[in-house]
């Protein structure tokens, strides 16, 4: 037979396990085929007969020829747009160190310190550079968007507000249009009213809670809030203020005219526009507010040894412990898009900082200059890199000819916008003063730039005039030149565990292959350059990669439609949770405010349904971990009146495919509710089943779990929902670009499609795997997990299975009887780090627990090692249990052991250096150090440090 059409596939790269070890685990797990085993796991009743309908499959090769096709159909032109939205130099050293780098994209999210100290850094950088350029004590690591840092910002002040009768959040009319519309999404739910008015005290009315000011403002001008915000002080009001970090380098920074909260996007800082995003938003606020500000805060503490150990602080505060009494829903969050901002401010420095927000300031100087000495007439006194010319009737003229030049502007009625960023040039200022020249019958000639650059007029006033230092610390006055740069961001790197060690077999997040392919595109300008709000014909490349996103997802779901809006799983969640809302309500149905949701749900499940305004009742669980179908039943029937929704894991959290599922969704259906289903679980479903087959409404997909998006230490993620026929009409629109009917609810994220430019990678997934490849990675992952399974259960018993004694794609390991000898669930993540390996997810969904999800994308060789490192674990507890180990002197009390603690001259242990760091015989060949001993939680919450402490501070310690 010839050869000549042979072609690799590439779901047997992205699949682990090889026939030969396909074979091989399906006799260790007593079955002949792995249509059998599927058949033991999956519910007959759900199963779908038919292959999911997908285009064939693209080998690597031939993917990359069709998305650079797809690539060609978006116009890179310049963008001058503004809104929020700016192009940016990203710094080689950072693209390829960090953007392109699976060091840092496939790492975790940092819950387990000791081998995250890298990321922590970095983002403590970003903490610590955002504190100092707002001029507020404390700051997060990242929130999804400015409009939803502005929802957020809302919402904590709405909570803490002193006057309990107030409800409305006065809003500058200079807002941009984008954030006013999520912010509206989120008021509506909790009667907040969202008033737009003037920043002006005569509307500080006895029923404003907080002011919310954009600074600059949407049309670019800058203005003195001090005496603004001092009266709204003395009435008990708070004050909001978003503002952009590259401004705040020249700009008395809010914080220090009084603001309580300051929100933004870090975008401008090195990371492209993609079309909307990821980028990171920041939050940053007094100190006085550090227990209600929304998520993430890593803080500094020490660790076993009493060295430097940084965390993520105050967990206490997140939705998987609040759950409906959390005060938000954020979960995943925009680490990577962080990471990369703290770096290019460690890059450039200071000074660095203020000569880019200098130069893009004067040549917006210059631009206003010339344009005005054009005969133009420019609106803002006082500004930053916005001017705001008036065009008259000559309006479309002008948008022709800047086309012509491949320049978009901002175009408002009569008025024309033109923002200047980090790229903008010398010439490009003389390409743009020729377009105006033009208009009005001139040439570029008319003007000399030269002869006006040289005696540019100072517009920023006097009092608004940054004075204050920033980013003084020493991290960020180091590395300026390439060569320590690119070891600085390697030492980092050099700290964390990511996928380039090992696998991550956290239950529930799906830690599978981020393949390169995947993720090639998503750092070309084709798709990195692009504005949210360039025109139409510009983004064609674009549609059709949502478009065909969008059905081939839908095809997966068995949904009738996608929104590509929510950037996150809890985003989806709440997003779906609105579209419930709004069709209850088209059909005259307002009372519907009843959400049930299992008792084994997310913690983000609770935290969205009351972010939705919803009342949560809980289901309980039966002893096998399934729903309890009478109580649901029960719960159902007692508050018909008052059904809105059921959330649902499927296959559920506990590892599950529970059976009565259909039934499930006819209770609720029966009962007026809608279905609301999790979608986190999707890898177990895809090709064998889907949620729309199965009877829900809506379901988000954790684009970053199922879908190959990495998590790049807590985010980038998408959420996008997928919803059946009859709520179509009421998905997300958006202000700024249309894309839902009138009967839309109103925008959930700042962009349109959210983080567009990560769709790149699912779709590059969908497109090579195919249907069949599809379907066979959730045959693996149900494979692998059994398999585990099967060599784990005679060492750690299994909570959970199904009626065949089968996981789904996951399942939980019960550590809670080793608590009788002291031994918690911790010590053995921590333990788990010493031979190599990142922990399961930790007490998530029965506290004292490890799940355990493999994905598709491990090998035997691979399952073989992590069993080989339980399996040893649970010898150690064995000792401990049998007294030849002490209780709290153990080889697992002291894990991790660093490679200081292990070869120091002290050695006090009552086991040996090799037990410590060499356990097994793989480690022989690859050993990853943990950098720091066990951190300090509680201390670090004590006394909570979040920005990068002084050097004299641990010269003390
Ligand atoms: C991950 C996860 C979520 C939250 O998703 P994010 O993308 O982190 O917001 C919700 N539910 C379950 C079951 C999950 O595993």
């Amino acid at each position: 037979m010839s050869n000549v059409f042979y072609q690799e596939k590439f779901e047997d790269r992205h699949n682990g396990p090889s026939s030969a070890q396909v074979e091989e685990m399906l006799t260790a797990l007593g079955v002949s085929s792995l249509e059998e085993l599927i058949q033991q796991t999956v519910p007959t009743q759900i199963r779908k007969k038919e292959p999911l309908k997908l285009p064939k499959a693209l080998s690597e090769v031939a993917y990359l020829e069709k998305i650079a096709q797809i690539a060609e159909k978006n116009k890179v032109f310049k963008s001058f747009i503004g809104q929020g939205y700016h192009d940016v130099v990203l710094p080689g050293v950072i693209q390829r160190n960090v953007f392109e780098n699976p060091g840092w994209y496939t790492q975790y999210t940092p819950y387990q310190a000791e081998i995250a100290q890298g990321r922590l850094q970095a983002l403590l950088n970003f903490q610590t550079m955002v504190s100092d350029l707002t001029g507020l004590e404390i700051a997060n690591a990242s929130l999804l968007d400015e409009a939803t840092a502005a929802a957020e910002g809302m919402f904590m002040l709405y909570s803490a507000r002193k006057n309990k009768d107030a409800h409305v959040f006065l809003v500058t009319p200079h807002i941009f249009p984008q954030t006013l519309d999520v912010l509206q999404t989120r008021a509506v739910p909790f009667g907040v009213e969202i008033r737009v008015a003037d920043i002006a005290v005569e509307n500080l009315t006895d029923d404003v809670f907080a002011a919310f000011i954009q600074y600059p403002a949407a049309d670019g001008t800058i203005a003195d809030y001090k005496e603004f915000t001092a009266y709204a002080h003395d009435k008990e009001i708070t004050i909001c203020v978003a503002t952009d970090l590259m401004a705040l380098a020249l700009l008395t920074p809010p914080g220090e005219w009084g603001a309580d909260v300051v929100i933004g996007n870090s975008q401008r800082f090195g990371v492209p526009m993609g079309f909307g995003g990821p980028h990171a938003a920041f939050f940053a606020t007094k100190d006085s507010f550090k227990r209600n500000i929304p998520g993430r805060i890593i803080g500094v503490t020490t660790d076993a040894n009493g060295e430097y150990a940084l965390r993520m602080a105050l967990q206490t505060r997140e939705q998987h412990i609040r759950r409906d009494k959390a005060s938000s829903n954020i979960c995943t969050a925009q680490a990577l898009l962080a990471i990369m901002a703290s770096f290019y401010a460690v890059y450039h420095g200071p000074k660095g900082i203020q000569a880019i927000a200098s130069r893009i300031h004067d040549l917006t100087k210059l631009a206003d200059a010339a344009i005005q000495a054009l005969g133009y007439t420019q609106h803002n006194k006082a500004y930053f890199d916005t001017l705001r010319f008036d065009a008259g009737d000559q309006i479309g003229t002008l948008k022709g000819e800047a086309l012509n030049h491949e320049f978009n502007f901002f175009y408002l009625d009569q008025i024309v916008g033109i923002s200047i960023d980090e790229t903008t040039t010398f010439q490009d200022i003389q390409t743009i003063v020729k377009v105006f020249a033009k208009i009005k019958g001139k040439t570029a000639h008319d003007v000399d730039l030269n002869a006006l650059a040289a005696k540019l007029q100072v517009v920023i006033p006097e009092e608004l005039e940054r004075s204050s230092a920033y980013l003084t610390h020493p991290i960020f006055n180091s590395y300026h030149s390439e060569s320590e740069m690119l070891r600085y961001i390697k030492s980092l790197e050099a700290k964390d565990l990511s996928l380039c060690h090992s696998m991550i077999p956290l239950g529930s997040c799906t830690m599978k292959l981020n393949a390169t392919t995947e993720m090639v595109p998503v750092t070309w300008a084709r798709f990195g350059c692009l504005h949210p709000f360039a025109p139409v014909d510009q983004t064609s490349g674009y549609m059709q990669l949502i478009n065909e996103l969008n059905d081939w997802l839908c095809e997966i779901t068995g949904f009738a439609k996608m929104s590509f809006q929510p950037n996150s799983g809890a985003q989806g969640e709440y997003a779906g949770l609105m579209v419930i809302r709004a069709y209850h309500h088209s059909r005259g149905d307002f009372d519907r405010n009843i959400c049930l949701i299992p008792a084994s749900a997310h913690g983000t499940n609770p935290a969205s349904a009351s972010m939705a305004g919803l009342k949560v009742v809980v289901v309980k669980c039966d002893e096998r971990g399934n729903i309890d179908v009478e109580d649901l039943k029960a719960k159902a029937i007692e508050h018909a009146a008052n059904l809105n929704s059921l959330m649902v894991t499927y296959p559920s959290t506990h590892g599950v495919f529970e059976e009565p599922i259909v039934e499930i969704c006819q209770i609720i259906h029966d009962n007026g509710g809608q279905v609301y289903m999790d979608g986190a679980n999707m890898n177990a479903q895809v090709g064998l089943t889907s949620p729309g087959y199965i009877g829900a409404d809506v379901c988000h997909l954790n684009l970053h779990k199922t879908f190959c998006i990495p998590h790049g230490g807590g985010g980038p993620g998408m959420g996008p929902i997928g919803v059946a026929a009859h709520l179509v009409p009421f998905l997300p629109n958006h202000e700024v670009v249309e894309i839902s009917g009138e009967e839309g609810i109103s925008a959930v994220s700042a962009a349109p499609f959210g983080s567009a430019s990560i769709l790149v990678i699912s779709h590059a997934y969908i497109a090579m795997m195919g249907s069949e490849g599809l379907t066979n990675a959730t045959k693996y992952a149900i494979l692998n997990a059994n398999y585990i399974k099967a060599n784990l259960e005679k060492h750690y018993p299994v909570l959970y299975a199904g009626s065949n004694g089968r996981c789904a794609h996951e399942m939980i390991l019960d550590c809670r009887s080793f608590k009788q000898v002291g031994i918690e669930v911790a010590d053995i993540a921590k333990r788990l780090m010493d031979y190599g390996f990142h922990a399961p997810t930790v007490s998530f969904p029965v506290a004292g627990t490890l799940m355990v999800e493999p994905t598709e994308s491990e090998s035997k060789a691979e399952l073989d090692r992590f069993c080989e490192a339980l399996i040893a674990i649970r010898a150690e507890i064995a000792a401990v249990e049998q007294g030849q180990a002490d209780q709290k002197d153990n080889v697992l009390k002291h894990a991790p052991h660093t490679a200081r603690t292990v070869t120091g001259d002290d050695w006090d242990r009552p086991y040996s250096r090799q037990t410590a760091a060499y356990p097994v015989e793989y480690l022989r060949m690859n050993k990853f150090w943990p950098s720091v001993g066990r951190v300090n939680d509680s201390q670090g919450d004590r006394t909570l440090i979040c920005s990068c402490p002084p050097i004299e501070a641990y010269a003390e310690a």
